[in-house]
This record gives C-alpha cells, sequence and structure tokens, in this order.
C-alpha cells in the first residue's frame, strides 16, 4: 500500500479578460470545479497506475462529492476525515493570455490531528511506502512517525520550506523534488552544484530532481543517473510533477527498479503535458504501457 497523507483541493476556475481591480466587481464568462491540490493530484496519479492508494486527509464533510470523484479513480478514502472547516480550496482566475492568478485556502488540509495519523500509520509496514507533499498541517510529525513505523518515506516538499525539509531529510528515504526545490534546498545556484552539494550533505538521502523537458536525474552517495523525457508537444505541464510522483513510486511498490520507475513516470508524465488539466490529464497504467512500447 502507498499511504498518500495530503492535501484535497476544490479548484475554483474563472476565465475573465483581466485580473479583477481594486474595488471592482466583475462577471466571468465562465466557472469550472476541479478536483485538485497535491495530494489528491498523486493519489489520483497512483490509483491509475494501478497502486493500491490510501489517502489520508480531511475534507468539509458537506463535500460528498469529493470523495466520490476520488473513488471513481480509484482511491481508497477511508481514511479521508470528514469535518467542519471549509474544504482546502483555491479561487483561480484566467485570463485570455493563459495568465492566473490564485487565492489559496488550506482550510481542512490543516487540520489533521496527531492521533488521527498516528492511527493509520499504525497500519503501515515496511512494504509499504508512505508518501508526503508540503500542504499539509503536521508535516514534520508525520514524517517522523512514519519513519518509525518501518514504511519507507517519499517527500515532496513542494511548496518548498527549504528549513522544515532540511530538519526532516533524517527521516526520508526517497526526497522527490523539482530543478528549482533542488537548489533552494541546496542553497546552490546551478543543477550541478546540488546534484553535488545534497549527497554531501546528506550521505543517506536518496534524490529525485524531476528537470521538466530534460528528464529526471537521480542521486546519492553511491549513485548519479539521468533518464531522459519523451520527446512530446507539450500543452500543459499541470499536474506534470504529480503524475511522475504517481508513477514512479507505483513501480516502485510493484518492485521495479529505480530506473524503470522512472522511465515509466517519464512517459507518464510526457503523456499528461500534451492534455488539458490535472487530474484529468494524468494517463492510465495501459496508455503508458502502449506508449513505452511505441
Ligand atoms: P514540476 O511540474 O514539479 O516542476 P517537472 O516540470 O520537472 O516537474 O516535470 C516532471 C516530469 O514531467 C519530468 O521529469 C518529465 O519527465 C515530464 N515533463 C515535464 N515537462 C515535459 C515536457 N515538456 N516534455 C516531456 N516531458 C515533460
Amino acid at each position: 500500500t502507498v499511504f498518500n497523507i495530503g492535501s484535497i483541493n476544490i479548484d475554483h476556475l474563472y476565465e475573465v479578460d483581466h485580473f479583477v481591480r481594486p474595488g471592482e466587481t466583475m462577471s466571468s464568462t465562465s466557472y469550472q470545479q476541479v478536483l485538485g491540490g497535491k495530494g489528491a493530484n498523486q493519489s489520483v496519479a497512483l490509483a491509475k497506475a494501478q497502486a493500491n492508494v490510501k489517502h489520508v486527509g480531511a475534507i468539509h464533510q458537506g463535500d460528498q462529492h469529493i470523495l466520490q470523484q476520488l473513488k471513481d479513480f480509484g482511491v481508497n478514502t477511508d481514511e479521508i476525515a470528514q469535518v467542519q472547516e471549509a474544504s482546502g480550496h483555491a479561487i483561480i482566475q484566467l485570463t485570455p493570455a493563459a495568465e492566473n492568478c490564485i487565492i489559496l485556502y488550506a482550510g481542512a488540509n490543516h487540520t489533521l490531528t496527531e492521533s488521527g495519523v498516528r492511527k493509520v500509520l499504525e497500519g503501515a509496514t515496511d512494504d509499504d511506502w508512505v508518501l508526503l507533499q508540503n500542504e499539509t498541517n503536521l508535516v514534520a510529525e508525520t514524517l517522523e512517525w512514519a519513519k518509525a513505523s518501518g514504511a519507507k518515506v517519499a517527500f515532496n516538499p513542494a511548496p518548498m520550506d527549504a528549513d522544515l525539509t532540511r530538519k526532516v531529510l533524517p527521516f526520508i528515504d526517497l526526497l522527490i523534488v523539482n530543478e528549482v526545490e533542488a537548489m533552494d534546498l541546496a542553497k546552490a545556484d546551478t543543477i550541478e552544484d546540488a546534484a553535488r552539494i545534497l549527497p554531501e550533505q546528506y550521505p543517506d538521502l536518496a534524490v529525485m530532481m524531476t528537470l521538466g523537458k530534460d528528464g529526471v536525474r537521480y542521486f546519492s552517495k553511491a549513485e548519479d543517473l539521468q533518464v531522459p523525457a519523451f520527446n512530446v508537444e507539450a500543452k500543459d505541464t499541470t499536474a506534470a510533477g504529480d503524475t511522475f510522483i504517481g508513477f514512479c513510486l507505483a513501480e516502485l511498490q510493484r518492485g521495479s527498479n529505480y530506473e524503470t520507475a522512472m522511465r515509466t513516470a517519464c512517459a507518464a508524465s510526457a503523456i499528461a503535458v500534451t492534455r488539458m488539466g490535472a487530474a484529468p490529464s494524468i494517463p492510465t497504467l495501459e496508455e503508458v504501457t502502449d506508449f513505452l512500447a511505441k
């Protein structure tokens, strides 16, 4: 099982001619509600990659439709608490120039409790992975409890909080970051420097650094290998990273080696960038297998 302890958001998308100005009341020409949040996106990617995924998180008690959507994707929702606080959400204005401007409210994503998380982790074994991002509360504590449970721990520190991340590195088996986050964490100016500094400073850490259209680099004290991205025409890179993480962990959970896992994950995210949107753009395992066979 992959226990994904993470955010669930409702994204409210409004198409507008321009961003609303101070004092202005403006009508939107369209409105769409979509499931979002890095946590939920990664759970959907895990489920589409046919991993056994249990999402751990919280939503508002009235938002049953969110649970249904996750279930329809194949995510186990038994450990999603239903609370009084509003569900996490984002209010997103989109202009014709494809610029966006976003108000984010963490809401229920910040209501995880120590007893709730610890109880879930009691069910984890060393065959399991625990995955976290940085959009929920109790992140540092949860990573420590996860490590103590014996499970393998993966952390995608997004949005990046470098101080918090440095503090929790001893609890992490696999850190998954993009190049900007890696450089931030290493206090490095270049990708090369980040790939040198991080293994020096943290000899027990394995890092996957995603590099957009350049693929992904995996490094630790002992290894340094790069897997290229697939050459596709990118339309929308939303959720590319989340797709990568979901497919990569699903492969690792199935017992694949790191190189195979990264290749499969690069194929999955290559397909995702050719499609619009977040969760809907994530391919199925079958689509990824077909893509790799071509
Ligand atoms: P994030 O969205 O977290 O910044 P990246 O942009 O590094 O993550 O993308 C994650 C993965 O998605 C990459 O490792 C790569 O495999 C794939 N990817 C991203 N952009 C492209 C692209 N333009 N063409 C092909 N693959 C891509």
